[in-house]
């Protein structure tokens, strides 16, 4: 239990100021809304001694207690909004640091991270989980620590008035606060059961949205309907778990301040009738006897908060790529491969591979298909580290620089584009935001894309679909080439750029293509034969090993997998061409 609210204390990092001051004018607001009743019931006591004919009263004393009451609500409503002020604030700030700090990480994290952790997981954290701590979290800890902390001063008010009363006042809370103990344990073992849950059941429906088309296609929703179902089932039943587990310590903790609550009144009545109390300060005393625990009573399951907490601190515990990295101001952009082993897991990839690409020269990588074309890319740009060997660029290792340095100077094209959700104009300017409209057109131009932007129907402010789901490929193809050729780095990388490509798109893409690479290191990684004959070495690639390496001519001298290569296509091209 003090750990938890510990561990919300300390979530709240540099916001923390704000959190006390914030449980200062939750006391006072709390107070404040007891105050109105006692003023009320001490005058209405003062009213009845008049009417038996005790002490006289004063008339002109209705009109000050109703003003006073006035003034208690208003001040009562004003902390209020003080401490919401200050406390409810912090959440919501809270909650976005935090959602930028797991993106910051995010992008900084090997791209085999994303292997082990689930994009479900990561999507839950980011919303539903601190959505969660949003909304309980600052809760949590205000009905506890100010819920104790009213506590603390109602009980010295009442050993003051009547020890007795105060004796029966903190059995009340000990025995309610034994019973949230128990609701404490209960939820503290049940949070990561319950992160899972809520984990699988974001994971499931982002499968089950994303695989739709093919749902569709092939007619099997109820197959795929399965796995959402049972993961929303097994939520359901967690949570069910979860509530009807703590409902009973929970209820016994409520009974427990209700019981006190009712013998605090009777201890009322009891010492006024002996005349212990004056008939005011009692029947003051009994009203608010009912008020006293109310702040402790909304304190009860704790089990998503702490299940999210622990989801966060894992998430930025992920190990950064680039922890010990630079920024590193390249003065020449030429590649080198030396001895590289590499594996997405246990099984090696890559072996031994090294080779050299100088500057501002055009390299084809060429090999079947799996043989570790789009891996030696992706270590390229550090997607992922070596296991074996190292890789430089410009002289200095990979491992020297930071992600964001390192990948300032590559543009990548990929066989299959991602479009974000957003205006076309964001999209091409991604790689460089602060590009003018001038330098965006024109790069729009030169990708051969601007025409079809204009005819879109708000242009360069259209809102592309979801990863890109509204342009035919090679549109969104052109788009990525735009974005490429916008950002302008030195080294350029085209994964396939071509491959799906229909053939009149084919010499647009390659018209955009050869204005991107002007003047630039290239890695290409195409199948036809035109693009890979003119580079000035071609790496050919077999099982993760370079077997050939050379240019065209020397390549097709030789007996080997680049001459065979070279006659598939031809033959593969040449039906293309007797076919049209
Ligand atoms: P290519 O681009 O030449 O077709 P890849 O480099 O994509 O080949 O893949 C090389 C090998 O690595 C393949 O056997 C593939 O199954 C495996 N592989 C590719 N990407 C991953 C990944 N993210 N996780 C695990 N294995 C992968
Ligand atoms: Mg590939």
């Amino acid at each position: 239990m003090f750990k938890t609210i510990k561990r919300i204390i300390n979530w709240c990092g540099e916001f923390k100021g704000k959190l006390y001051i914030g449980f200062v004018f939750s006391f006072f607001s709390t107070w404040f809304a007891a105050l109105p009743i006692m003023v009320a019931a001490y005058t209405v006591g003062m009213l009845i001694e008049e009417a038996r004919g005790g002490a006289a009263f004063d008339r002109k004393w209705i009109g000050y207690s109703f003003v006073s009451i006035v003034v208690l609500v208003f001040l009562r409503f004003l902390f209020d909004y003080m401490r919401a002020k200050y406390q409810e604030t912090i959440s919501y700030e809270l909650v976005t640091r935090d959602r930028l700090a797991i993106g910051e990480a995010l992008k900084r994290v090997s791209l085999g991270y994303f292997g082990q952790v689930n994009t479900g997981n990561i999507l839950n954290s980011i919303t539903t989980g601190l959505h969660t701590l949003e909304n309980m979290g600052m809760r949590m800890i205000d009905t506890f620590i100010g819920g104790y902390l009213n506590f603390l001063v109602i009980f010295l008010c009442l050993l003051y008035i009547s020890p007795k009363a105060s004796l029966i006042a903190v059995a009340g809370a000990g025995i309610s606060f034994l019973f949230l103990l128990l609701v404490s344990k209960h939820s503290i073992s049940y949070a990561p059961v319950a992160s899972k849950a809520g984990r699988d059941l974001t994971a499931a429906t982002l499968e089950y949205a994303r695989g739709l088309p093919v749902v569709k296609s092939f007619g099997q929703g109820g197959a795929s309907m399965a796995a959402m179902s049972g993961a929303c089932r097994d939520s359901r039943d967690i949570c069910l778990k979860i509530e009807w587990g703590y409902t009973p310590a929970n209820c016994m903790h409520l009974l427990a301040l209700k019981a006190a609550s009712i013998a605090l009144a009777g201890c009322a009545c009891y010492l006024g009738l002996a005349g212990e109390l004056s008939l005011p300060m009692m029947l003051m005393f009994a009203f608010f006897s009912f008020g006293i625990f109310a702040g402790l009573e909304p304190i009860s399951d704790s089990a998503h908060v702490l299940g999210v907490m622990d989801q966060l601190e894992a998430l930025k515990a992920s190990n950064y790529i680039d922890q010990e990295g630079r920024d590193i101001p390249l003065k020449r952009y030429d590649i080198r491969f030396s001895h590289v082993d590499f594996g997405y897991d246990e099984r090696t990839v890559l072996k031994d591979v090294s080779f050299h690409i100088q500057e501002k020269t055009s390299t084809a990588i060429v090999g079947p298909s799996g043989s570790g074309k789009t891996t030696i890319c992706s270590l390229i740009a550090r997607f992922y580290d070596v296991n074996r060997g190292e890789i430089r660029i410009g002289g200095h290792d990979l491992r020297e620089f930071t992600c964001d340095s390192l990948l300032k100077n590559i543009s990548m094209v990929f066989q299959n584009v991602y479009l974000f959700h957003d205006t076309v104009r964001n999209n091409i300017c991604f790689g460089r935001p602060d590009a003018t409209e001038a330098d965006m057109i024109e790069a729009a131009k030169k990708a051969c894309c601007h025409e079809f932007i204009m005819a879109l129907p708000e242009g360069y402010d259209t809102v592309i679909g979801e990863g890109g789901s509204s342009l035919s490929g090679g549109e969104k193809q052109r788009i990525s080439i735009a974005r490429a050729i916008l950002k302008d780095a030195p080294i350029v990388i085209l994964d396939e750029a071509t491959a799906s490509i229909d053939p009149e798109n084919e010499h647009l893409i390659q018209n955009a293509i050869s204005s991107l690479t002007r003047g630039k290191t290239i890695i290409t990684i195409a199948h036809r034969i035109a693009t890979i004959e003119n580079a000035d070495q071609i790496l050919v690639v077999d099982e993760g090993r370079i077997v050939q390496k050379g240019t065209h001519q020397e390549l097709i001298k030789e007996e080997g997998r680049y001459r065979r290569f070279v006659e598939t296509r031809e033959r593969a091209e040449g039906w293309k061409i007797a076919g049209r």
